[in-house]
């Protein structure tokens, strides 16, 4: 069978541990006998990282700007530990920011679905997408422990004019405050790239905060969203798509008693809390994927999870491993269909279309990854090594191919 060809390269970024190891196998097994794609490839592994003094992350951020499309295996973050184990000159940053921060891009995680791994939440029929405003709030306050009476000011300096003070609190005896900010011009990029999201998906958008309380600060979301929803009306109503805002209590009780299939984007700290609940509830780390789309519609496709050192161990040991490859399929199924979509090459979507098709008849047949035996509603299911599940979706594949 001659293999399909892709217009336009794809930019791909390696990874480390156990992710890497079957990454490469995912790649050389799945991908390349059926697709002729010219990749960028960059090697984000820690050393290189390293070696590099991390340029190589800079480079990999900005080819995906320039191409459109990349796909990203899990990288270690390293700590101080990590610093010792690779001999690193210093704790690099985490790729996933270093590359958000260029991109200016919004995590998305949704959960992979398949009959026989049912939601834990009953009413839920369809992923639910969650989207994290992933800048400013608390992650990015100012903090002080009061530890006797005293004052604590807001004061704000305009470039030109009188500082305005608010009083937060005049303390008696000890307690702490804080001070948090956010930016009209990230808030704007969360919400355009929500948008586009939920444009490119076909999916109703959930934004939620506590402006009952905050009539400043979180009222300025729900407004900022308001002008961007209003802005599309038109490509909204036409792809029938709606806009729906809710205080976040609500939102929370409504999502329970949804079928899901929404996008339901969320404030910094909301979406921290809320996507560990929305992925615990549909099961395995390993089903959960992610992409970053920016404002303009460039996307980084990867898995939720980590490098999954744990695993990693027992791999270096020799010893037999079971790891879910499933999300980091998805993340090239993800970035492939894009890139076909994009393109205009619709045979190129379809394939990435057959591999998802092929991972999720494998497991609706039974055979899966060891984490997902307790989620599943298959009797006697057949829980595999890492590498027969991925010889089994090679296999299925390689029937819908024919
Ligand atoms: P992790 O790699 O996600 O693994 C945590 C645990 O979750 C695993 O030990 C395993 O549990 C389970 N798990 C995760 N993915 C799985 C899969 N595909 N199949 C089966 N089980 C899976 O998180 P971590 O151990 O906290 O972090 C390890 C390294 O990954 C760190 O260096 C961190 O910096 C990095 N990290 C990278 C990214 C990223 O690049 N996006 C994200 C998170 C973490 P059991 O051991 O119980 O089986
Ligand atoms: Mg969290």
């Amino acid at each position: 069978m001659a293999k399909i060809t892709v217009k336009t390269p794809i930019v791909e970024m390696d990874g480390d541990e156990m992710a890497r190891v079957m990454w490469q196998r995912i790649k050389e097994q799945l991908i390349l006998p059926y697709l002729d794609v010219d990749i960028k490839y960059y090697d984000l592994a820690v050393t290189n990282r390293d070696a590099t003094d991390d340029q190589v992350t800079v480079d990999a951020a900005k080819a995906t700007l320039e191409y459109g499309v990349g796909v990203k295996c899990a990288t270690i973050t390293p700590n101080e530990d990590r610093v010792k184990e690779f001999h690193l000159k210093r704790e690099w940053p985490s790729p996933n920011g270093t590359i958000r921060s260029i991109m200016d891009g919004t995590v998305f995680r949704r959960p992979i679905t398949m009959q026989n791994i049912p939601p834990a939440v009953r009413a839920w029929k369809r992923p639910i997408t969650i989207a994290r405003h992933a800048f400013g709030d608390i992650y990015r306050d100012q903090e002080l422990v009061v530890s006797q009476p005293g004052k604590v000011e807001l004061v704000y300096t305009p470039q030109d004019g009188a500082p305005q003070r608010l009083v937060v609190n005049d303390f008696q005896g000890g307690g702490v405050a804080m001070g948090m900010f956010n930016l009209d011009s990230s808030i704007q990029s969360f919400a355009r790239a929500c948008f586009t999201y939920a444009i490119g998906e076909k999916v109703n958008v959930w934004f939620n905060t506590k402006d009952t309380i905050s009539k400043k600060y979180h009222a300025r979301f729900r407004d900022i969203f308001q002008a961007e929803a209003d802005a599309r009306k038109a490509v909204l109503d036409a792809a029938g798509i709606t806009y729906s805002y809710y205080l976040i209590d609500d939102a929370v009780a409504q999502v329970m008693k949804s079928e899901g299939g929404q996008l339901w984007a969320c404030m910094n700290y909301d979406g921290d809390v809320m996507s560990d609940m929305v992925a615990a509830g549909f099961g395995s780390l390993g089903l959960m994927s992610s992409v970053l789309v920016n404002p303009d519609g460039k996307y980084e496709y990867e898995a939720a999870h980590g490098t999954v050192t744990r695993h990693f161990r027992r791999h270096q040991r020799g010893e037999e491993t079971s790891t879910n490859s499933v999300a980091s399929i998805f993340a090239w199924t993800g970035a492939i269909g894009k890139r076909g979509e994009l393109d205009g090459t619709p045979e190129v979507t379809a394939f990435a279309r057959r591999l998802e098709e092929a991972v999720v008849e494998t497991i609706e047949g039974g055979v899966m990854t060891r984490d997902l035996l307790a989620l599943t509603t298959t009797e006697n299911p057949r829980g595999v090594d890492t590498w027969t599940f991925l010889n089994a979706v090679a296999e299925t594949l390689q029937e819908k191919m024919k």
